[in-house]
């Protein structure tokens, strides 16, 4: 054991670990699955009872709570004297996936909201306010696009547009978002989003990578960004039996070396790239049938905008040449450019870890978050606490109480930095 020395910050000085664990656990019980996992979609009942529970939570400690027109939830610790100054916000979503964990989302909440409290609590003195939020319909399972809440702040998204849109047993997004708003008559209404001075997100990993290299916490520097594409292969029907091979426009055999290639292709001693065929479909599907046609998906990411349109082209190149008789073509269907954050809010987290003595590393999320959204225009960052063998998006989701809160304490002291500014 080593002694702290004086004036460095330790964890269980800057938060209260057992309420942070205790509150995550009581929040996995609204919408819990008997396996274990939570579902808890966006503008559910669960979803407004969640809502409840953390308004109940942050009320008690004195915070001023809030929300807006789409359901997002405020939690604001305004120091003496910093009324008019922007606030330094950290959050996340509590929706779930249908067949979700109980962290994903709900750490960034319950952790911020840990973070928040205990700065007022220990009267750290701040010169910003601090903030923490949860953003409503994050996932996207129930009410398609996700990062609702998230957009809607930037004016990406008005509820106009969306109002409209169907989940799967035909309920309209306006109506459930009017039954959620219902649901917390007493919260005041923010009228218009409010300019942020910097926003850090705390979220588990969803990755292998912290657990694999025994790390607490990871310092992200960015979101990758994704490319989607589907590319079809056309030939001709033939019988398998009487057409001879030389004669053939087989959609398979092309498709089929085109995948290998594309994988040779895009092979990366670094391994950061990520390529994917998650899909391939043949037509007409008759096992004595020569396929006329092939589909097959592609997923490209990468954290740097030139290697991901490198790949595009040798991706063109690779399935001209592999076309042979067919014809070929790729349709690119989504494409996301990569994030940075913020370079000072990086360098803080980096600097929280390690006054802390927490072994961290940087790297770039796999997944997209609310602040990868909100960094198109304010500076953000995100603190990741490693996860169970990588698993998120799934009723085994876990991770060790003592990283969650570790990530906490790295929360609660980057956002003091950041508010003291
Ligand atoms: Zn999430």
């Amino acid at each position: 054991l080593t002694t702290p020395s004086p004036g460095k910050p330790r964890v269980d000085t800057l938060i209260d670990g057992e309420r942070l664990i205790s509150r995550l656990r009581t929040l996995a019980r609204i919408g819990a699955r008997a396996d274990g996992g939570v579902n808890r979609q966006a503008l559910t009942p669960e979803d407004a009872a969640a809502r409840k529970l953390v308004v109940g939570w942050a009320r008690e400690a004195g915070l001023a709570a809030e929300t807006d027109a789409i359901g997002n939830l405020y939690l604001r610790h305004t120091p003496a004297g910093a009324d008019n100054a922007e606030p330094i916000v950290s959050g996340s979503h509590l929706d779930s996936q249908p067949a979700g964990g109980w962290l994903d989302g709900a750490y960034g909440v319950i952790a911020a909201l840990e973070a928040v409290q205990s700065l007022k609590e220990n009267g750290t003195a701040l010169s910003r306010p601090v903030e923490a939020v949860a953003w409503t319909n994050e996932e996207g399972s129930r009410f398609i696009p996700g990062v609702m809440g998230s957009s809607f702040y930037l004016d990406r998204l008005s509820i106009g547009e969306i109002a409209d849109k169907q989940d799967p047993d035909g309920v309209r997004f306006g109506e459930a978002l009017g039954e959620l708003l219902a649901s917390t008559p007493d919260l005041p209404v923010r009228e218009q989003p409010r300019p942020i001075a910097g926003l850090v997100e705390a979220h588990i990993e969803q990755g292998p990578i912290l657990e694999a290299e025994r790390l607490t916490i990871g310092v992200v520097e960015g979101v990758q960004g994704m490319r989607w594409m589907e590319i079809t292969v056309r030939g001709r029907t033939d019988h398998a039996g009487t057409t001879p091979l030389r004669q053939r426009r087989d959609a398979m055999l092309a498709a089929t070396a085109m995948v290998q290639a594309l994988a040779d292709a895009l092979h990366d001693p670094d391994d950061i790239i990520r390529f994917t065929v998650g899909r391939f479909i043949a037509r007409p599907g008759a096992p004595n049938t020569v396929a006329d046609e092939v589909t097959f998906t592609i997923d490209l990411r990468h954290p740097d905008e030139d290697v991901l349109e490198r790949s595009t082209e040798k991706i063109r190149r690779t399935v001209a040449e592999k076309a042979g008789a067919c014809d070929a073509d790729i349709e690119l269907q989504e494409s996301l450019k990569p994030v940075r954050f913020d370079q000072r809010i990086v360098e803080t987290v980096a600097s929280a870890a390690s006054d802390l003595g927490l072994p961290a590393r940087r790297m770039v999320s796999g997944a997209g978050h609310d602040a990868a959204v909100l960094a198109q225009r304010y500076p953000c960052g995100m603190v990741f606490v490693p996860c169970h063998k990588g698993i998120s998006h799934h009723p085994s989701e876990d991770a060790d109480e003592a990283d969650l809160i570790a990530g906490a304490a790295v929360l609660a002291e980057t956002l003091r930095r950041l508010a003291s500014d």
